[in-house]
Parts: C-alpha cells; sequence; structure tokens
C-alpha cells in the first residue's frame, strides 16, 4: 500500500524530480500548493498554473492553498531589507510550513515534507527548523527531514526541466528579492513584472533605431 504524504511545493521544477522519486518507491504524494510570498500575482499564476498542470500529467491530487500576499507581507514586516537566507526566509518558511502542517492534518495525512528542501538557494537548517516548529503546533503531523538535494535529484530535476520544458523563474518569489533582475536586460523579463524592476533601476529598452 503507498504511503501516503503531502508535498508542500514551491513550482513545478522544483517538484518534479522529487515527484518523479516519491511515484518509484511506493509513495502516494499529495502536493499542496501554497505560496503567497509570491510577487506578482500574475508570476504567481503562472508559477501555479505550471504546478497544477504536470500534477494533473501525473494524476497527483493538487490542493491549492490561498493567495494572500497582504497577510504574508504582514507577517515579514520588520524584515523587508534583510538579505535572502536571512531572518525574513525564516519567517516566510514558518508561514507556508504551519500552512503545510495544518492542510496534512486536515487531509488525514500524518507525514509533510517541502520542496524547498531541494533548493541549494535556500538554507537547509532554516527550513527543517521552520517545518519541525510546525508539526510541533499541528499534533498528529510529522516533518519528513529528507534532503531532497541528493540522490542525483539536483540532476535529474535539471533534465526534467528541459523534457517538460517548465517556466522556469528569474527570481525566489517576493517583491524582495527581485533587486538583481534590475540588471537584466528588461525584455528577459515577464512583462508584468518590467514596471517594478524599472522602478528598481533597470534600464528600459532601447528604442529600434529608425530606419
Ligand atoms: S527571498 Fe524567497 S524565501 Fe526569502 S522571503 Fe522572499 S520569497 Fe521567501
Amino acid at each position: 500500500m503507498p504511503r501516503p504524504v503531502l508535498l508542500h511545493s514551491c513550482c513545478a521544477p522544483c517538484s518534479s524530480a522529487i515527484l518523479e522519486w516519491l511515484l518509484q518507491h511506493d509513495y502516494a504524494p499529495t502536493i499542496f500548493y501554497f505560496n503567497p510570498n509570491i510577487f506578482p500575482q500574475e508570476e504567481y499564476l503562472v508559477r501555479k498554473n505550471e504546478c497544477q498542470r504536470y500534477a494533473a500529467k501525473l494524476g497527483v491530487p493538487f490542493v491549492d492553498g490561498d493567495y494572500d500576499h497582504a497577510l504574508w507581507r504582514e507577517a515579514v514586516k520588520g524584515l523587508e531589507n534583510e538579505p535572502e537566507r536571512g531572518a525574513r526566509c525564516r519567517v516566510c518558511f514558518g508561514v507556508r510550513m504551519l500552512a503545510t502542517a495544518r492542510t496534512a492534518k486536515r487531509l488525514g495525512i500524518e507525514s509533510f515534507t517541502t520542496t524547498l528542501a531541494g533548493s541549494r538557494w535556500k538554507r537547509l537548517e532554516q527550513i527543517r527548523e521552520a517545518a519541525e516548529e510546525a508539526a510541533r503546533l499541528t499534533p498528529g503531523t510529522a516533518y519528513w527531514d529528507m534532503n531532497w538535494r541528493k540522490g542525483g535529484l539536483q540532476q535529474r530535476r535539471g533534465e526534467l526541466l528541459k523534457e517538460e520544458g517548465f517556466y522556469n523563474q528569474l527570481w525566489c518569489g517576493c517583491e524582495f528579492s527581485m533587486g538583481h533582475l534590475a540588471l537584466r536586460p528588461i525584455e528577459e523579463i515577464p512583462v508584468y513584472a518590467r514596471e517594478f524592476v524599472l522602478k528598481l533601476g533597470g534600464k528600459p529598452k532601447e528604442e529600434e533605431p529608425q530606419s
């Protein structure tokens, strides 16, 4: 009998190799998509739709969490200027892990884990601390502390990214992780995020010379 697990998913590319591994190892994953940190909302919808489409392709149940960016902003208030991998990210993980643990409980799934633990850009100990705290606050649930970077899953993620033609995001999620986009040519930025990036100091596209 496959073992049920609730997989908090940040996006389709990060979920792909983990889902494949779970299905090959006799697990019955359910995806929980809950990422109110993502800005702007258009980017959130692109990432969510991609993940939902892939879940449907694999026949994996998909649970859609709410998107309330204003509430997320409240949670990280005062930490806006923290660098990536700093205190704001710890709070961000806390918000997402608590919702995941509560959803696991509601669905009667004891074990939960997260694709965040597969990203080499994030601090694993922050994710673990946030997830274990969420499990403590939600009796009847347990965090499955898997390091999803190992076992060749990073490489497989890259292969699936190409095979599936996934949308590959340029920033972690929140508006405070978008600063580096100002250094990229504006035409590489999704249309819905350009105005924001220009305000950060991005360079408008040069006009084509008229012939
Ligand atoms: S940089 Fe990423 S992990 Fe950190 S607060 Fe922003 S969205 Fe969350």
